[in-house]
């Protein structure tokens, strides 16, 4: 159902009224974790101000370790949709597990399916039979093909508002905390009509290096970005070594619209 041989041309997710997959680039900007109100709102405006069309950050988050901070949950939620409410930007948010399915997707504009859900299978039976937007971020160690399969399995119970997300992928090297392969951009694009975004901050891991990643995404060819953007970022309570400050995401945000116009 996601090839482009059942269906040759690009399909365009709907969330609000932006088109996903369209002519336009989009770029959801946020942090990893939603810490507080203050954190969540300024960052929120300034992310909007610099260009971004959406809003990330998580409630419920997948950490490596049981001892490490695992985001505010419901209160995270809320805050998320205060941030909504006052800036009018869109949100999206991890989905970890189909018990807080119901409470994310009423609180969120797009379901977020992370990277180590990416073969959870009922949990992707389960978003696919919502109606909700999601954004399928490919596994650690998963390929192209995989990734694509979990798609299938999404749209299959009938929710074909799918975007993929290259987040970077588990190889030998480990200066970096992944390595982006954006190879898979013009892959993808060939042989799916669904949109495919890139995320440069979990895909390379070095805060310097993400506007490098977020240029090279769009010059691949992806359809739009999402960002991690903290406003202390060596204060943040979850992936501060990758979030860019508000004035670097500004100064990548104008090199990305230069690169989106030249193409
Ligand atoms: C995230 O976006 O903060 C996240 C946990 O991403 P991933 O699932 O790609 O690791
Ligand atoms: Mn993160």
């Amino acid at each position: 159902l996601v090839s482009r041989e059942v269906k040759p041309d690009d399909s365009i997710v709907r969330v609000g009224d932006l088109n996903i997959g369209g002519a336009a680039i989009h770029v959801i900007a946020g942090p990893c974790s939603v810490e507080s109100r203050e954190q969540i709102v300024s960052t929120a405006h300034a992310v909007k101000k610099a260009g971004a069309t959406m809003l990330r950050g998580g409630a419920f988050k997948p950490r490596t370790s049981p001892y490490e901070f695992q985001g505010l949950k419901g209160d995270g939620l809320a805050l998320l949709a205060e941030a909504r409410k006052e800036t009018g930007l869109l949100v999206t948010t991890e989905v970890k597990d189909t018990a807080t399915l119901a409470a994310v997707a009423e609180h969120t504009d797009i379901l977020q399916v992370g990277a180590r859900n990416m073969q959870n299978f009922s949990l992707l039976e389960a978003v696919g039979e919502t109606r909700k937007p999601v954004l399928l971020k490919r596994g650690i160690s998963a390929t192209i093909k995989e990734l694509l399969m979990a798609a299938e399995y999404i749209v299959a119970r009938g929710n074909t508002q799918v975007i993929l997300c290259e987040r970077g992928i588990r190889t030998f090297e480990n200066m970096t905390r992944n390595t982006l392969d954006l190879n898979a951009i013009p892959m993808l694009k060939a042989l799916t009509h669904l949109p495919v975004f890139v995320d440069p901050s979990h895909g390379i891991g070095v805060r310097k290096a993400v506007p490098a990643m977020m240029r090279a995404a769009i010059a691949a060819g992806a359809d739009g970005i999402i960002v991690e953007v903290h406003p202390d970022p060596p204060r943040a309570k979850s992936d501060g070594f990758q979030s860019l400050d508000f004035s670097e995401f500004e100064k990548a945000m104008g090199e990305v619209r230069a690169i989106a116009q030249a193409m």
